[in-house]
């Protein structure tokens, strides 16, 4: 068991160790030592270029949730974005669409950490 002092608050929370080879899935916590987590990176290469930003955020997820993960982005990654200004809806920029898809993996990992059981 750790105990960690957090904000003034105890927490305690179990060991969680690894086996050889073994990774876990950071969205649901689902191990593999058999490569069914991988790295994977959150924001599309072709956004991250167009954004010239160089360096993207890696996750570890498994199969399971790359696959809800690509569903997810189709719903909840908005292409468009209303000017307020110009009182016409425009495409965003790259740098825009990084922060869209940032946003958008947070509220899969928040999405997915509410509907999963914690025992
Ligand atoms: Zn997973």
């Amino acid at each position: 068991m750790i105990i960690t002092v957090l904000h003034g608050y105890i927490r305690q929370r179990p060991v969680v160790e690894r086996k050889m080879g073994e990774e876990i899935c950071e969205v649901c916590g689902y191990r593999s030592q058999l490569g069914a987590v991988g790295k994977h990176p959150i924001i599309p290469s072709e956004i991250m270029e167009q954004a010239g930003v160089s360096k993207s955020q890696i996750s570890r997820i498994c199969a399971n949730c790359r696959i809800e993960l690509e569903r997810w982005y189709a719903v909840e990654v908005n292409r468009m974005v209303y000017d307020e200004m110009d009182q016409r809806f425009r495409d965003r920029t790259p740098v825009e669409m990084v922060k869209e898809y940032q946003s958008a993996f947070n509220g899969f990992k928040g999405y997915k950490k509410k509907t999963i059981k914690v025992l």
